[in-house]
């Protein structure tokens, strides 16, 4: 059995640019409308010798109705399903209340699950995390997924910690 990773967060932190990036493929649509990607998505990728299913998610908006809570149920159904999560926010956007929402629902899981603050490109990674501490999901990871920037360690840190 492979493990499964889920990345969630709430729309536009970037899950499908990390999930294409995971896979390699054009696949997970990535767009700059917020939300594109409505369902659950697989994915099978390799990085190094390391082989995993990767799930890329719509996003959990936090303030949920029609779409959006398909949206978020398929997001819940995902977390599920992982052997490790993946909890992806934006470095330029800061803290906002549907992390905070996730958080909660995270920290209330027996789900490995780490904290990955994305979109650090052209930022110093330690102040960019810094703020992130305080959803309490543990130390947060930093990538720039645009750009493959800490992709490999963060995948490899994660497939270790299981
Ligand atoms: P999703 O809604 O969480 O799946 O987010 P997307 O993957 O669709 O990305 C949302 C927006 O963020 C797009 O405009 C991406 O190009 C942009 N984005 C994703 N990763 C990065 C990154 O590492 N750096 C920067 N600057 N932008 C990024
Ligand atoms: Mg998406």
């Amino acid at each position: 059995m492979l493990p499964v990773i889920a990345l969630v967060g709430r729309p536009n932190v970037g899950k499908s640019t990390l999930f294409n990036r995971l896979t390699r493929s054009r696949d997970a649509l990535v767009a700059d409308l917020p939300g594109l990607t409505r369902d659950r998505k697989y994915g099978e990728g390799k990085l190094g010798e390391r082989d995993y299913i990767v799930i890329d998610t719509g996003g959990i908006s936090g303030d949920e109705a029609g779409i959006d809570k398909a949206m978020a149920e398929q997001s819940l159904l995902a977390i599920d399903e992982a052997d490790v999560v993946l909890f992806l926010v934006d470095a330029r956007a800061g803290i906002n209340p549907a992390d905070e929402m996730i958080a909660d629902h995270l920290r209330r899981q027996q789900k490995t699950c780490h904290l990955v603050v994305n979109k650090v490109d052209g930022l110093d990674p330690d102040v960019a995390r810094s703020d992130f501490f305080a959803l309490g999901i543990g130390e947060p990871l930093t990538i720039a997924a645009a750009h493959g920037r800490g992709v490999t360690a963060l995948i490899d840190y994660a497939l270790d910690e299981l």
